[in-house]
């Protein structure tokens, strides 16, 4: 298989072109063409040499192939599918605010977790996605559109910390000053808590912002919801999170927690998510659950606002995220590469 032309970082361009006999200033030229013009073909490289550019084209899988079909909501919002293979299809979700751009990006294609309200853990699993799988949504989403994306959100399908040195690499990628320059604390990884990776990622000092998936501030309770929480119980973690403390106050990290009807939203889960909150001087995204598998419901808007003001009594601002695209399938938790996908594998097999 061909290395996709995405997938080097500067010093891996600089030592290919060495190993190929090219001076070391040809790797900023080629990255620069790729990672802050966003070509898509090499014949868009003018400053390159012909030879050099046949040899990009002939060594190097550059994106192209992919099939891609688009939706958009009434809300501005567009999702995008993309196959990569038959069994690589993704999706990527555009969200236009008033003054930033952002994008939710898929790290792999569906999800090994199986938490019981996301819809990503229901389709077959297609495996993780590469650097430049991950870069080609981020490079692909705003040629179509001919905006910059000021914000990633690593909040597609599925888990970023499965997949862990791809997605860093890319969130490094879309970060380069020599490309898109996105700032660091506009890049946010989600995870339902992988542990070891979590560790890995405050020894490594990610300049990143992290999001972490609670839902449940009761063991019991998120076991119900979430398979993690055997593998990986809340409270082990947060003892990791507890090491580094000071870092995770001073940076921005935020608690993501679905509000799910007569399940998560009583007074103690209030409180108790509030205490943790206050420790780590974090922020709450809630989210109103958007499926309904198992006999899950949504909140209504009064059962929402009481849970709000709870918090608010008990000293934090949460913010509710009412996740936009939810007519085309968008909203967080959504993503399933559901009907589009049949028509998408329907044309690919024509
Ligand atoms: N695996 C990572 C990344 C996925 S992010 C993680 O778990 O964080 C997707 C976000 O949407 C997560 O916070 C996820 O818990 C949330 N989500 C999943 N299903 C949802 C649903 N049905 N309704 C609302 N939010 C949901």
């Amino acid at each position: 298989m061909k290395t996709h032309i995405y997938d080097f970082d500067l010093a891996q361009w600089q030592e290919y072109l060495r190993t190929k006999g090219y001076p070391a200033y040809r790797a900023r030229q080629i990255f620069e063409w790729l990672h802050r013009h966003m070509v898509s073909s090499p014949q868009e490289c003018h400053n390159l040499p012909t030879e050099l550019r046949q040899l990009l084209e002939e060594e190097f899988h550059w994106p192209g192939g992919e099939e891609i079909r688009s939706l958009q909501s009434s809300d501005g919002t567009v999702k995008f599918l993309i196959a990569f293979s038959q069994r690589k299809v993704i999706e990527t979700v555009w969200l236009p605010y008033p003054n930033r751009q952002s994008l939710c990006v898929s790290v792999q294609a569906g999800c090994s977790l199986n938490c019981r309200f996301c819809a990503t853990g229901k389709i077959p699993f297609g495996g993780n996605l590469t650097t430049g799988e991950i870069l080609t949504q981020f490079y692909l989403t705003q040629r179509t559109m001919q905006k910059k994306v000021t914000n990633v959100v690593f909040m597609g399908m599925g888990e970023p910390f499965y997949n862990y040195e791809a997605t860093i690499k890319a969130a490094f990628l879309m970060h380069s000053t020599l490309g898109q320059s996105v700032g660091a604390r506009h890049i946010t990884i989600s995870t339902a808590g992988v542990l070891p990776a979590v560790e890995r990622f405050y020894q490594e000092k990610n300049p990143f912002g992290l999001a972490l998936s609670v839902h449940a501030v009761f063991p019991e309770k998120r076991r119900e919801i979430m398979d993690i929480e055997k593998k990986y119980p809340l409270q082990d973690l947060l003892k990791v999170l507890r090491q580094y403390r000071d870092r995770i106050r001073k940076n921005r990290f935020t608690f993501e927690y679905i509000m799910i009807r007569k399940f998560n939203m009583y007074r103690e889960d209030a409180q108790k998510l509030a205490e943790l909150a206050r420790e780590f001087r974090a922020k709450i995204n809630l989210i109103p659950l958007h499926t309904r598998f198992y006999g899950m419901e949504p909140p209504s808007e009064e059962e929402q606002n009481l849970f709000f003001k709870w918090l608010y009594e008990e000293g934090v601002l949460a913010r509710n995220r009412r996740s936009p695209g939810k007519d085309i399938e968008a909203a967080c938790g959504m993503l399933a590469a559901g009907k589009l996908q049949t028509n998408l594998l329907a044309s690919l097999i024509q």
